[in-house]
Formats: C-alpha cells, structure tokens, sequence
C-alpha cells in the first residue's frame, strides 16, 4: 500500500466498496467507512455492528462504533490519524450524495479521486482465496448434480432455481453471489436471462448459471442439459462445438497472455464454424470476493492477465428463437499453468 500511496501522491485512501472493505479488514457487514493510511487501518461502523466489526477485523484495524453518523465519525477520527494532506477516494465505489459529504464536511482536507486501488490487490489471490473459491465451486457441483436427479418435464424454471439454491445452502453456500439463472427451451438463447414461470417440455435445453460463496469467495458455473429425450443431432452438434471452445480456453489459458488472446482461444473455433455472431459476450471475468471483477477475458482487454488470478471460461452460442449452450468453470491462472477449481464435467447431460 505504501509504494501505491506514493504513486498516487495521496497520503491515505477512504475504502467505502464493501469488497474492498472485506478484503482490507476481513469485516463483513453491510455499513462501514475505512480509511487507510501508511501507517493505520480505521474502521467506523455503527452500532448494530459492534461485536461482529471487533471479531473479525479487530486484530488488523482500529474499531470505532457510532450510533448516529458514521460520516461524521469518520471525519473527527481523521484529525488523530496524523498530518493527512490528499486523501484518496474510490470514485467508482461512492454515491453523488456522499461525495457532496466530502466537499462540505471534509474541508480540512484535499480529496483526490483514486482509481481502484484495493481492486488491484485482489486481482492476485493468495492460497487460502483460491482454497475457498474452490470450496464454493465444488460446492456449487454437487448442489447442481442433487439438482438434477429431481429435475422432470412440466417443472417451471423458478421450481428448479428454488431446488437449486436449497441444494447451494444446505452444502454450505453463505449466499447467490448473482440472481440463479435457470432457462428453459428458447430462453436459454437469452445470456441474462431470469429464471420465469414457464414450464420445460420434452427435448428442450435447461442452461443453469448459478454460483456460491464460501468465505466471502464466489465461485461461478453454467451447465446445459437436455431435458426428457436424447439430444437431436443439431443440438449436439452446438452443444459440442461449445464444449470444445470452453475445453481449448480453460487448458490453453496462461497467466501472461492479454486477456484478448485468451478470448480468442474459444472464439476461433466457434467463428470457423460460423456462429461467431451468436456468441456475442466475452469469453471471463475473474472471481474473488466479487462475481465479477478483474481481469477481463475480452476482444478488448489488451493487458495481460495476471498470475494468481481466478477467472471464469464461459463460450456461449444463442440462437435466438431456438436455444442457446453455455458451459462455464472457473480456473486459477497459477505459475505453471491453469488450475481447474469446479469439477470441469462438461459432457453433455441427457436426463431421461
Ligand atoms: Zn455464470
Ligand atoms: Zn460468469
């Protein structure tokens, strides 16, 4: 933080994104103010979070507990943590009303918008990160494999999320990172869709997108299934050239190649057979204590993607009107290659 502090010519940073609050202090509540200096870590929650704020963050920062303003608590506590000139803050991670809260009650000292500073850190994860986001993805496969075995034609896409997300708990899941996607039939042509009322018919496509948290760490997967019949032979054939592209991204991935060129490495496959325009997003997203954040895996990302990241493999090809295939595992870029963290079982599934 030091070396960072003095490239940015600030003397402490005010942390208000709850990720990075949770990277820097290990608190987990929804209602805190950290800044970080050089030298100290201050945390100031309120009341609600007296105990919990002490238990998990009291060994690497100084607590402060405010029943009423945890802004203007902020703001006196600043005067005692020394002679503070420029103090950053996260831009992208603070509300217009609480910026205005700088220019009137911060007047003591110069406010300078940081960039994301802490999310910088957390792009490279260390030992116990990767463990616990291969807990949750590991997690996540065995919710889905319960999942499965129950799933019949005539369920609605929302009865399966509810099964689904029952599985994630009761396997240790501490909360749905993202809102479950479970699709059916043609909506599976939609990346985003919301699981809905309809109901699956025989021979249709299942594409569930799902995730689970263990320690704060998300873990991210989508399967598709074929529902009540065998595949037909067009579905196969999507479905296998899906398969492949995720197959040669996740083996073929590397901690140094610009996060275009992994992107390349499922698009290729998928553009020589002429569905490039039906895989309309980006290859990954890294994983950590949010369900997206850096590196990008994308046609536009020229940097490259850092050792010691986790980040997802997911090719998709939607055809609208018919259907869509998804398949998504998440992989720790380690020093000597790609490290698989979900179970990575991607054969195609038929549940007849
Ligand atoms: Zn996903
Ligand atoms: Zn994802």
């Amino acid at each position: 933080m030091v070396r960072t502090f003095a490239a940015e010519q600030i003397d402490a940073l005010l942390v208000t994104s709850r990720a990075n609050i949770r990277y820097l202090t290990g608190f987990s509540g929804t209602a805190a103010l950290v800044v970080a200096t050089c030298a100290d870590l201050l945390l100031v929650t309120d009341f609600r979070y007296d105990e919990q704020a002490r238990a998990e963050s009291g060994a690497v920062a100084r607590i402060e507990v405010e029943s009423a303003s945890v802004w203007d608590r902020m703001f006196r506590e600043l005067a005692t943590l020394g002679s503070l000139g420029t103090i950053g803050y996260e831009a992208h991670a603070l509300t217009v009303r609480d910026a205005e809260r700088l220019a009137h009650a911060g007047k003591a000292w110069r406010w300078k918008p940081a960039g994301e500073l802490v999310e910088r850190l957390r792009v490279r994860k260390g030992p116990e990160e990767i463990a616990a986001i291969r807990h949750a993805a590991l997690l996540a496969g065995e919710a889905l494999t319960s999942t499965l075995g129950s799933v019949r034609v005539g369920m609605s896409e929302l009865e399966i999320t509810g099964m689904l997300e029952g599985h994630l708990r009761r396997l240790g899941s501490e909360a749905h990172p993202f809102s479950t996607i479970v699709a059916s039939g043609p909506r599976t042509a939609l990346p985003h869709a919301r699981s809905s009322a309809r109901t699956i018919a025989a021979g249709e496509w299942l594409l569930l997108d799902f995730g689970a948290q263990v320690e704060g760490y998300c873990a991210d997967i989508t399967r598709t299934v074929v529902v009540g019949a065998r595949a037909d032979d067009r579905q196969r054939a999507i479905y296998e050239l899906v398969q492949g592209a995720q197959l040669k991204a996740r083996t073929a991935v590397r901690a140094g190649m610009l996060g275009a060129d992994a992107d390349a490495l499922a698009r290729e496959p998928i553009e020589a057979r002429g569905f490039g325009s039906a895989f309309g997003h980006s290859l990954g997203h890294g994983l950590g204590l949010e369900v997206h954040e850096a590196p990008r895996l994308s046609k536009t990302n020229a940097e490259p993607l850092p050792e010691n990241a986790v980040v997802t493999i997911e090719p998709g090809v939607y055809l609208p009107g018919q259907g869509g295939v998804r398949i998504e595992d998440d992989v720790h870029l380690s020093s000597s290659g790609p490290v698989l963290l979900s179970d990575g079982r991607t054969e195609l599934l038929e549940l007849v």
